[in-house]
């Protein structure tokens, strides 16, 4: 039997899961983040345990293996791949105080001229004394693979998006490679596209078989993406979490940087989408998971609820509306609970199909079945709301693990 191991590096933990040729699941196994060593330590660390927690008989005939980061974790390693400074996360604004010099250098409206993109963290790395020891600048992805094949410097076209890379003409950019940046930017390859075998020293110490393939990886939200099922242009996955993030499969790119919306490339399709500040966090200002449960039972899902909310925590919203100082909007109140409940879910529905309607306005295919992840997805009511704005079948994601969506590119799917 083949098997192929997926490995999920995101916000909250680490996770594994090695699946069949079949595409089922043989194991699924987790490392929470402890506070305790430092951040590197900790990664190495959770790949090791992982990879020591998997049965050995799985491990004896895992044929590849595709590793996901978090988007724009990155770091700065010597010629040895050691590590010269803490990496800066997915999150880590810091890169806002060179955000002005790069406007001057990348073209307007650009993925790379955000705060926490992958260029501006370099950059703002690049004033810090540990510059000078630095030759390598990867991803979290990047370099969790290092530590399975041993080679410095590759990465693949989903994380190195916010690198500046240029997807589209696969290469880097002129603007980018005329600043000829004192560092080796990686090599970039399609996410899947095996780099090496295990080194000897991890076959040996795992019983991994030394021909086992270590694949260039991906970022953690496309990795669940990948999980969902969805495959064909105009399928979408809605990830109603904390928020509600939009993602729809479609035959040409759509970018518009005033609703943050950009395009990853997936093989000839694209990956457009953006995230609203709207989702599940504003209900549970209001309501337990326990509430949102019983009370979405007494609601009747055929019917439109005639309240006409905002649901957003703070005020502020970037997609489907751009506009920083839309304010949310909550009333009026009704006493009933429940009716208070459907207005909400019904208001989030209609912003979800505003999102998808935004989509295809800038030129992506039509939509045609989403598939639904997150804390929402469970809610049957809110699944029946949102088919009858969304006016396509609404379905639940095959899987909703990112380490599933890693093991699928492991495997070539
Ligand atoms: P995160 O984005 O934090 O990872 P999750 O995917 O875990 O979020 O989803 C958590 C969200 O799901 C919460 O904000 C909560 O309001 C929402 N949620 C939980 N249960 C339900 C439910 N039955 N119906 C609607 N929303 C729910």
């Amino acid at each position: 039997m083949d098997f192929y191991l997926g490995i999920d590096f995101g916000t909250s933990g680490a996770r594994a899961v090695v699946i069949d040729e079949s595409a089922h699941i043989q194991v699924q196994v987790r490392y929470p983040w402890l506070e305790v060593d430092s951040l590197v330590s900790s990664w190495q660390k959770a790949l090791l345990t992982l990879l020591g927690q998997i049965p050995e008989q799985l491990r004896r005939e895992i044929k590849a293996i595709a590793i996901n980061g978090t988007s724009s974790t990155v770091l700065l390693c010597d010629a040895n791949g050691n590590p010269v400074d803490t990496p800066l996360l997915y999150n880590d604004g810091r890169g806002s105080i060179v955000l002005n010099e790069l406007r001057d250098i990348a073209p307007a409206n650009h993925t790379v001229l955000s705060a926490t993109s992958s260029l501006a963290k370099l950059r703002w790395m690049m004033q810090l004394p540990s510059f000078g020891e630095a030759r390598y600048f990867l991803h979290q992805a990047d370099w969790l693979g290092f530590l399975l094949h041993g080679k410095l410097g590759i990465s693949d076209y989903h994380n190195a998006l916010k690198l500046g890379y240029d997807v589209e003409k696969l290469q880097y950019p002129e603007w980018l490679e005329s600043l000829q940046l004192p560092i080796h930017l990686p090599k970039v390859l399609p996410p899947g596209t095996p780099i090496g075998e295990v080194s000897p020293e991890i076959s040996q110490q795992f019983l991994l078989p030394p021909d086992c393939l270590v694949c260039a990886g991906t970022t953690d939200s496309i990795a669940a993406f990948l999980a969902s099922g969805a495959k064909s242009p105009g399928e979408a996955v809605t990830s109603l979490g904390s928020t509600l993030v939009l993602k729809l499969l479609s035959h040409t790119p759509v970018e518009d940087v005033r609703y943050g919306i950009y395009s990853h490339r997936l093989g000839d399709l694209w990956l457009t989408g953006g995230a609203s500040n709207t989702g599940g966090a504003v209900l549970r200002e209001f309501f337990t998971d326990a509430e949102l449960e019983n009370l979405s039972r007494e609601i009747d899902a055929t019917k439109a609820s005639e309240l006409d909310y905002y649901p957003l925590l703070k005020v502020g919203e970037r997609f489907p509306i751009n506009d920083p100082n839309l304010p949310p909007r909550l009333t009026p109140r009704p006493e009933n609970p429940a009716e208070f409940l459907h207005g909400l879910l019904e208001s989030i529905a209609r912003i979800e199909t505003q999102g998808y309607e935004l989509l295809q306005k800038l030129g992506a295919d039509s939509l045609n079945q989403v598939y639904t992840a997150g804390g929402g997805a469970k809610n049957p009511t809110w699944n029946a709301i949102r088919q009858r704005n969304l006016k396509v079948p609404v379905i639940s994601s095959l899987n909703t693990e990112a380490a599933y969506g890693s093991a699928l590119l492991a495997m070539g799917r």
